[in-house]
């Protein structure tokens, strides 16, 4: 155990202190930007904001993350067995090093700061918070213990510090996951997987022994429209049938069936090309020879939800058969059930209200990013809701900073953020943040892995004391 990290003493001076020390020109403006969330909007957005500085702009950045590390879902949603996308982080590190940066983590904005703060005292205030929170199914049972969200199962094997006691039951043979998206398909791959594959990732110490000791063999991924309309991409579809030790299932007849529906339907006779690259790897799955392994992993579309069914936990769930008719999902009227310890919904996120702002439909009422009426804008899933991939929150970061640059009035004089925070709270500056991220590769080098994440806060503020 180590002890608790110094009482923060505030070292920071403002760049925008030092304009005049450093002999700028007057007609220089520099303003101050605070972006709330350190995950990809976050640092595309400071990215953005870099590349838009001229000889008479410049940008004093504030970045508040409310964990003692940054990065959001890069380290807390990608799948471990997937470090090549993580790789984005080198790109974000470069963003930090820019002189008018700051890393100000394990900072709550709603618990340690105010909005209103932030909004007298800066500029611009850039929210990009993400959606943290799994949509609820809504149907009976979905509260018995062994029914829980993709939101928890997800960061519980991340090593997010709020998930590591999460209630993830694998004492079952078999897993249902809810969902036709990457984040179902992760969790359904997670599950199916021979844990050994996972020997080698970032996979959180606690998850991944739970996952050794695992008894799930079978685990269903179920969409309730059909295969044509499934939102998984192909490059992780194509990635299926290269599990070692697990054997993907998908009905061959049902991804005919879907092609032929997406044909009909097709403008100009042309099927549209993510559906048709989806449906392609979905025939490369369903007609690669199986290895008789004992871990599956099977895919059921046009499978709805009804009821999850135990006594004092889950033991099974019953589904709705769906069928397509002039291109519109409709139930049949017949079900069949699945009996099943443990079921994953992964059917979406929402936002986290924060106070001070309006939330509506789960993300931050917007127009294009602007919150009108007020010097906040916001980017990513915050924004948007939770669609699209890393880069997705590039493009959106520099449409928005283009809006923001387009709004800016004169530079505000006014106090920053160092000011506001107790002095009780440790922050997690860049350079702070730099040797957790040494101590954690450091502790994963032995072993043959990309890093040992420490998932207590305590632990974390630890590893990166001076
Ligand atoms: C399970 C999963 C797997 C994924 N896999 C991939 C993949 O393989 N490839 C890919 O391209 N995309 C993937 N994505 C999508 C990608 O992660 C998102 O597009 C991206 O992370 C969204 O960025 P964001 O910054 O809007 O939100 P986030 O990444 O969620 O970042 C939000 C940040 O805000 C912080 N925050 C929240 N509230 C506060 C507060 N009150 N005060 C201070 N800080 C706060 C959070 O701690 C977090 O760090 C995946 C998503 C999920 C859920």
């Amino acid at each position: 155990m180590g002890t608790f990290p110094p009482v923060n003493s505030n070292p920071y001076v403002h760049p925008s202190k030092n304009l005049k020390v450093l002999g700028m020109e007057e007609s220089l403006k520099r303003y101050k930007i605070a972006i709330v969330g350190a995950g990809p909007a976050g640092y595309f957005s400071a990215q953005a904001l870099q590349n838009s500085e001229t000889e008479e702009l410049s940008f004093a950045i504030d970045l508040i993350e409310r964990l003692p590390t940054p990065w959001g879902l890069v380290r807390s949603g990608v799948a471990p067995d997937h470090p090549k996308i993580k790789t984005v982080s080198k790109v974000f590190e470069k963003v930090a090093t820019h002189p008018n940066f700051r890393l100000f983590g394990n900072v709550e904005l709603g618990t340690d700061i105010k909005l209103a703060d932030l909004i007298e005292r800066y500029d611009v205030v850039i929210m990009c918070t993400g959606s943290s929170i799994g949509k609820k199914l809504g149907i009976p049972g979905e509260d018995l213990p062994g029914s829980i969200s993709a939101a928890e199962f997800v960061p519980w094997y991340n090593g997010h510090p709020d998930y590591v006691f999460a209630d993830v039951d694998l004492d079952t043979e078999v897993a249902v996951v809810i969902g036709a998206g990457n984040v179902a398909m992760d969790c359904g791959r997670i599950l199916a997987l021979n844990p050994v594959e996972l020997d080698a990732t970032d996979t959180a110490e606690h998850a991944l022994e739970k996952l050794h000791a695992s008894q799930i063999r079978k685990v269903y991924i179920t969409g309730r429209r059909g295969p044509e309309h499934a939102a998984f991409t192909a490059p992780e579809l194509r990635d299926l049938p290269k599990l070692e030790h697990t054997d993907v299932y998908m009905d061959a007849q049902a991804i005919e069936e879907a092609h032929s529906r997406a044909l009909a339907s097709a403008v100009d006779g042309e099927i549209e090309k993510e559906i048709r690259n989806n449906l392609e790897a979905m025939r490369i799955v369903a007609t690669t020879e199986k290895k008789g392994n004992e871990r599956s992993l099977e895919f059921r579309f046009l499978s709805a939800p009804k009821e999850i069914r135990g006594e004092f936990k889950v033991e099974e769930i019953v589904f709705g058969i769906n069928e397509i008719q002039d291109g519109k999902v409709v139930d049949t009227g017949e079900t069949y059930t699945i009996k099943c310890g443990l079921v994953i919904s992964a059917i979406g996120y929402e936002a986290l209200p924060i106070e001070g702002v309006t939330f509506e439909k789960g993300k931050i009422l917007n127009e294009e990013g602007r919150v009108p009426g007020t010097n906040i804008y916001t980017v990513g899933w915050a924004k948007r809701g939770p669609s699209g991939v890393i880069g997705t929150n590039k493009s959106d970061a520099s449409d928005v900073v283009k809006l923001v640059v387009e709004d800016l009035g004169e530079p505000k004089d006014s106090e920053d953020v160092t000011t506001l925070i107790d002095s009780e709270i440790v922050i997690v500056d860049q350079a702070y943040w730099e040797r957790i991220n040494a101590a954690e590769i450091a502790a994963g080098e032995p072993l043959g892995k990309p890093r040992i994440k420490e998932v207590s806060r305590f632990l974390l503020l630890s590893l990166g004391q001076n």
